[in-house]
């Protein structure tokens, strides 16, 4: 035979007509094996990786099959199986994260401007990312490595961190002002007077350092006699992520702060966002604000810092947070607003009935 086409006509490797594919294939990943009975239907490695997927829930994207090389590189989506002479039963090592094990994982842009493009994740959305998690660990090693800190003020033993974000989360950047005052959402130097009694306050935006440290100056921040602000972050300390939905994103991962300054983990640190998604890969640490936009308007009205004030406060005392669930802050104040009725309540009651009975 000296065909190099196969019966629909596409190219197909010599090995193919003298090497047969595998009976059976095992693949064994995160501590389980799985055993592909059958693999004469699979022609190619990308094939092999969408059965593999079938079975474990692993995105094809995502799979990383460490032992699988054909002319001593790792083996391309295209390459036929039959051309690895692989023995039956042969064992494949598997690596790679489901979608819900990259949750907690974090990530940085690559160079670019200040980001306009502000469109969000829904509340319980899944953004499915199609890179490894090891990618994003990478990522995210680099920036630990690599990426600058702009310390400000040293971190405070026994304090827990707040994260925050500029631009509609304390800043409204899309309204034309005379002053920084007027673009300053309400409430501001005293929420970040009362939280600095507990926590250390970063500021972390998606733009460059020098528009961070000019609206800090502008919004009198930086200046503020009543606290101090840690650290900045800007841009360059975020990463990118690829997802099905979305194409590339940009989010900011707090494991860069968590890698360079140990004493703040997942269990003290929160942040505070108008878009979910800077939070992607860290969903449990992130509370989503209300933008606060058109402060013209919008000013007078604005009681979101002077709210979430209390729930810092409330949450302060806790070792750890992460048995938290911020999307609920508002029922959780309100509870403990009703709690506090309440007892006032009875102890006024009881108050009352023993100054009767005495
Ligand atoms: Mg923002």
């Amino acid at each position: 035979m000296s065909g190099t086409t196969g019966e629909s006509g596409e190219p197909i490797l010599p090995e193919v007509l003298v090497l047969g594919a595998p009976h059976s294939i095992m693949v064994k990943w995160s501590g389980k094996e799985y055993n592909i009975e059958d693999t004469s239907c699979l022609k190619t490695i990308l094939d092999l990786k969408e059965r593999i997927k079938e079975m474990t829930g692993v995105h094809v994207d995502r799979q990383k099959l460490l032992n699988l090389t054909y002319r001593g590189k790792q083996a391309a989506d295209a390459v036929l199986l039959s051309s690895l002479c692989l023995k039956s039963g042969y064992k494949i090592m598997m690596m790679g994260s489901l979608e819900k094990d990259l949750q907690n994982i974090d990530i940085p842009p690559e160079d670019r401007p200040e980001v306009k493009n502000d469109f969000d994740v829904l509340d319980d959305e899944e953004v499915e990312p199609t890179e490894s998690r090891e990618v994003y660990l990478a990522k995210i090693a680099q920036r630990v490595r690599e990426y600058n800190l702009n310390v400000l003020n040293p971190s405070r033993p026994d304090k827990k961190l707040l994260v925050l974000d500029i631009d509609y989360t304390i800043f409204d950047n899309g309204t034309p002002a005379s002053s920084g005052e007027e673009l300053m959402r309400p409430g501001l130097h005293e929420f970040l007077t009362a939280a600095y009694e507990h926590y250390d306050i970063a500021i972390w935006s998606a733009t460059s350092m020098k528009w961070i440290v000019e609206k800090m100056r502008v919004l009198k921040v930086s200046t503020n006699p009543n606290y101090k602000i840690a650290f900045y972050l800007d841009y360059l300390a975020m990463i990118t992520i690829h997802t099905q939905k979305y194409g590339v994103i940009q989010v900011k991962p707090l494991a860069v702060i968590w890698g360079k300054i140990p004493q703040y983990s997942s269990k003290n640190t929160i942040m505070f966002d108008d878009l979910r998604r800077n939070f992607l890969m860290n969903p449990q640490s992130g509370l989503r604000i209300r933008p606060f936009k058109d402060c013209h308007i919008n000013r007078a009205n604005d009681k979101e810092l002077s709210r979430l004030g209390k729930y810092l406060e409330q949450i302060a005392g806790m070792e750890d947070f992460t048995s938290l669930d911020h999307k609920r802050w508002e029922q959780y104040l309100r509870n403990l607003h009703r709690h506090r009725s309440r007892r006032n309540k009875d102890n006024s009651s009881s108050h009352s009935s023993s100054s009767k009975s005495s």
